[in-house]
């Protein structure tokens, strides 16, 4: 009897101690260093795996990302400087509602922007009483003078100020005061009606204007001519930006060509006319990426788009937003002014 309880004790004890031997094999099999010490080539199997899998994941995102902002500068076009303007007869509420739509399908990374100062900038092209009713295109970029003449007093009689374009980075960067009442009215091709039609005014009610010329159709038949460039000049009214060389469509041109418009353009027009050309605006509104690095490297301090919008910033100096004329047609200009909300 005591001889069988002895044996079951020392059974039970080297069952024990078999337990845990087995429990310290199991913890030492399954330890995470003998894991990777037996695994080694599995475990740096997975590494890889897991790092290429990442590269994949982040290219594919950056693409992704480089393709959205691509989609945003080819929709520019829609607000060309050949689209019509909008229809006189629509409510003053609904042209500035469908400006905005427009406004916010055309800017791009409108989400990262810090929106700093309204200042709205109106894009004219010409000012003239057309005569041949059968030129469509010039009576779609037309403002009558009797109707700018209205617009000018509008803005006068409710205390606006003018500004170049050229002042924009230094309202923006806090370099120069600013009325909250300002506004901006820039003229694009430098067609000889600004002369005859908008100087005289601009004169009268002492309202400042940016005019971009395309340097190489200066003295060309219906554009203006050195002389009366330099006339305008040395009124101290007028600033002269550059609208390029030739008015070609930037996006689609080889970067050598770019350069030349955006570069020589400004050269040249400091060169014939002793002045400092600080702006410059994109032929029918159209631009990409490398082409804002031309403008910027150029030595230009800002540029105007046709991107529908009254808000500036330091993001946007180089593709700074503008309103067509056409939205104030037969509306109180002041009043669209004020209820623009972009
Ligand atoms: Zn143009």
């Amino acid at each position: 009897m005591i001889k069988d309880l002895v044996k079951n004790k020392v059974n039970k004890k080297s069952k024990k101690i078999n337990t845990l031997k087995l429990n310290r094999s199991l913890k030492d099999k399954f330890s995470v260093d003998k894991f990777i010490k037996n695994n080694k080539k599995l475990f740096l199997f997975f590494i890889g795996f897991f790092l290429i899998f990442s590269i994949i994941v982040f290219s594919c995102l950056f693409l992704l990302r480089k393709q959205e902002q691509k989609v945003g500068q080819k929709r520019t076009p829609l607000a060309s400087d050949l689209a019509p303007s909008s229809s006189p007869s629509a409510s003053t509420s609904r042209l500035v509602k469908e400006a905005t739509k427009e406004a916010v399908v055309a800017a791009p990374e409108k989400n990262n922007q810090k929106i700093s100062r309204k200042l709205p900038i109106i894009m004219y092209h010409y000012v003239e009483n057309i005569l041949n009713s059968s030129d469509t295109l010039r009576q779609k970029l037309n403002i009558p003078p009797a109707i700018f003449e209205n617009e000018l007093k509008n803005l006068k009689e409710n205390g606006y100020q003018t500004y170049f374009v050229r002042e924009v980075p230094e309202i923006i960067n806090d370099r120069m005061l600013f009325s909250p009442k300002g506004v901006i009215l820039s003229f694009d091709d430098g067609y000889e009606d600004f002369y005859a039609d908008v100087f005289p005014l601009l004169k009268r009610y002492q309202t400042k204007a940016t005019l971009y010329v395309i340097y190489n159709f200066i003295d060309r038949p219906g554009y203006l001519s050195a002389s009366q460039i330099r006339e305008l000049i040395a009124s101290g009214l007028v600033e002269i930006g550059s609208h390029t060389l030739d008015h070609i469509d930037l996006r689609n041109a080889p970067d050598s060509v770019a350069k030349r418009e955006i570069f020589e353009s400004k050269q040249r027009l400091e060169n014939k006319f002793g002045i400092k050309v600080k702006t410059f605006a994109y032929p029918f509104g159209t631009y990409n990426s490398e082409t804002l690095n031309l403008v910027k490297e150029s030595g230009y301090t800002a540029a105007v788009s046709t991107i529908p919008g009254t808000y500036h910033s330091n993001e946007k100096l180089f593709y700074l937003h503008r309103l067509r004329p056409g939205i104030f047609y037969n509306h109180d200009m002041v009043k669209v002014l004020e209820e623009y909300k972009y």
